[in-house]
């Protein structure tokens, strides 16, 4: 049978660089936590555009913003400048409480590239060391797809083919702080990046003291923490940045994802040790600080700060949780459920290894957008302003998929 979305599902397979396999739905329109596709059948959203779509779809005051500014200014490039990004890089600072200045660009893997670039460069300032150029990333780790941040992802199956890469980074094993003191002994180390939440890597939160310990590390030798924010950022553990929930002070945070509730948007946060050290000339994009997607992303950090929002995420990721168990009873799938806040995975035991992809065939078939994080383990990222109808609705459908795939 034809349909709407086979028809254009082909476009993807003729026209696409191959790189992607979506699934076979068109997605056409939103509202909150549902989505309905071409052929008129509706999901249930947990999967949130994976971690952005932090306000579900066509939030009012999302909508309101962009199209207010859509009929006053698109684009200023850098050389202007207009109200919505001022105001944003502002606000950001203010609501970080360890941010003194902020780098506005498109996309997570550009604010990790400025997170980069800043750390190379304040490596070369008056009276430190000129061999300290290294910076340390984690195993499992995820920084994003330009070459610099393909290198930092400390994942072969990313950087395979793309060889030469860049050089000056090291891996260590995540959560192993010992492992992270003897890479960083022989003094080279510039900055160590690391997610508080590995998010691609499993959804596997850093233990308190791993994160602790590394600010400490860096504090013994002189170099920066950088803390990768971009998935685990905005709200989604249940605080706005990350890193409250652990008491460490970061001397850079990237966000993307969430920051624009679907705009595309990154931002690179430099606390004051590092504010200036990106000088005139040094670094830049033309869209960056694009002001529609600044008029956007200024409403989502105001909402996504709200205690409401906040107390949401504590509520329904409780509701997931109780809900998963529930289902394990039944059907033994998982081991232990992991994250924080409405940042699940929920991994496959060792005799359903590699099932993730096709649970969630399944879980389209039963209406529910769901995400993996690798081949072993289910993510659940939705709105952080879901509701409970759509939680107890798309753990129902969730239910039914799983039955199917442990009887089918
Ligand atoms: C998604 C992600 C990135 C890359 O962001 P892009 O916008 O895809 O470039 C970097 N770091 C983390 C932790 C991410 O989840």
């Amino acid at each position: 049978m034809s349909t709407a979305n086979d028809a254009l599902c082909a476009l993807a397979d003729d026209f696409y660089v191959p790189v992607y396999r979506p699934r076979r739905i068109v997605l056409d329109r939103g509202q909150g936590s549902r989505i309905h596709d071409l052929d008129g059948r509706e999901y249930v959203d947990f999967g949130g555009g994976i971690a952005v779509n932090a306000l579900g779809h066509a939030h009012p005051a999302l909508v309101e913003a962009l199209t207010a500014q859509a009929g006053r200014l698109w684009h200023t490039s850098n050389v202007f400048v207009s109200a919505p990004p001022l105001e944003l890089a502002r606000d950001l600072v203010e609501a970080s409480g360890f941010a003194r200045r902020v780098f506005l660009c498109n996309s997570g893997a550009e604010a990790n590239e400025a997170a980069i670039k800043l750390a190379r460069k304040w490596a070369t300032g008056e009276g430190r060391p000129p061999e300290r150029r290294v910076i340390l990333t984690f195993r499992g780790s995820f920084h994003g797809r330009t070459l610099a941040t393909v290198t930092a992802t400390a994942q072969p199956k990313y950087q395979e083919g793309f060889e030469p890469l860049p050089g000056g980074f090291r891996y260590s094993d995540f959560n192993d702080l010992a492992a992270a003191e003897a890479a960083m002994a022989a003094g080279d180390v510039c900055a160590v990046l690391v997610e508080p939440v590995q998010g691609e890597g499993g959804v596997m939160p850093a233990t308190p003291a791993f994160l602790q310990g590394l600010r400490a590390l860096c504090d013994r030798h002189g170099a920066l923490l950088m803390l990768d924010e971009i998935q685990c950022g905005m709200g989604r553990t249940g605080r706005l940045f990350a890193c409250e929930g652990y008491g460490v002070v970061p001397d850079v945070v990237t966000l993307a994802k969430a920051l624009g509730g679907g705009m595309p948007i990154g931002a690179m946060l430099a606390g004051p040790r590092v504010s200036e050290t990106l000088t005139f000339g040094a670094h830049g994009t033309t869209f960056g600080g694009n002001p529609l997607a600044a008029a956007v992303a200024r409403v989502v950090l105001r909402e996504l700060s709200s205690d409401a929002i906040l107390a949401n995420v504590a509520r329904q990721a409780d509701a997931i949780r109780a809900s998963l168990a529930r289902i394990d009873e039944e059907l033994g799938l998982f081991g232990e459920i992991r994250g924080r806040g409405l940042m699940i995975g929920a991994p496959l035991r060792p005799a359903h290894a590699g099932k993730a992809a096709d649970i969630l065939d399944l879980c389209v078939g039963h209406g529910l957008l769901l995400l993996q994080a690798g081949p072993d383990v289910l993510r659940f990222v939705p709105a952080l302003n879901i509701h409970d109808a759509d939680v107890a609705e798309g753990m129902q459908r969730l239910h039914a998929a799983l039955r199917e795939y442990a009887t089918g």
